[in-house]
């Protein structure tokens, strides 16, 4: 495994449409292997194989729901982050619900955007050993598929954004 360089704009693999994987063996495995790394490592929630200038249709996500908290703010209850690893993902169902919120993006480093997205999403996609497989997606998860399969068709967060606002690097949160 590696941490390979997130690229940023101007590179030209993040405005490019992104092919469909057809290869499923460990040239895909190892490049998976690497994105989780590298998203990691930065830390973020998402990452798609473009950000890495790898023009596929692969990305990897990272979420968990927020912890419980009593009713002093104490945390009684983590949930685990659960890995998501989406190869020739396509979006077959989004809710009619819209809903904005403030996301950010390990290629864009020092902005935030406010972006309105579908609540609830049905995604098909291939596991990274080609067996078809659905999810159904809502709020923060629904909104990273939907960040991250935009990466995969060359769009940005900063071309759906209603707002968008300039953070210093190291008060950013987490990107996608
Ligand atoms: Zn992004």
């Amino acid at each position: 495994m590696a941490i390979r360089t997130i690229v940023t704009p101007p590179n030209e693999t993040l405005r490019r449409k992104a092919r469909a994987v057809s290869e499923f063996g460990d040239d895909l495995q190892s490049l998976i292997d690497d994105m989780i790394e590298t998203m990691r490592d930065a830390p973020g929630s998402g990452l798609a194989a473009p950000q890495v200038d790898v023009p596929l249709r692969v990305f990897v996500a990272e979420f968990g729901p927020e912890p419980d908290v009593d009713e002093d703010g104490e945390i009684i209850h983590e949930y685990p982050r659960k890995l998501y690893t989406m190869v020739n993902p396509e979006i077959t169902r989004r809710s009619v619900e819209l809903v904005t919120a403030t996301e950010g993006c390990l290629s864009l480093p020092d902005l935030l955007a406010d972006v309105e997205r579908a609540e609830g999403i049905t995604v098909s996609y291939q596991t990274p050993r080609g067996q078809s497989a659905k999810i159904k997606a809502e709020g923060w998860l629904a909104r990273i598929f939907q960040h991250e399969i935009d990466h995969l068709d060359g769009v940005l967060m900063t071309d759906r954004a209603e707002k968008l606002y300039k953070v210093e690097p190291e008060l950013e949160g987490e990107g996608e």
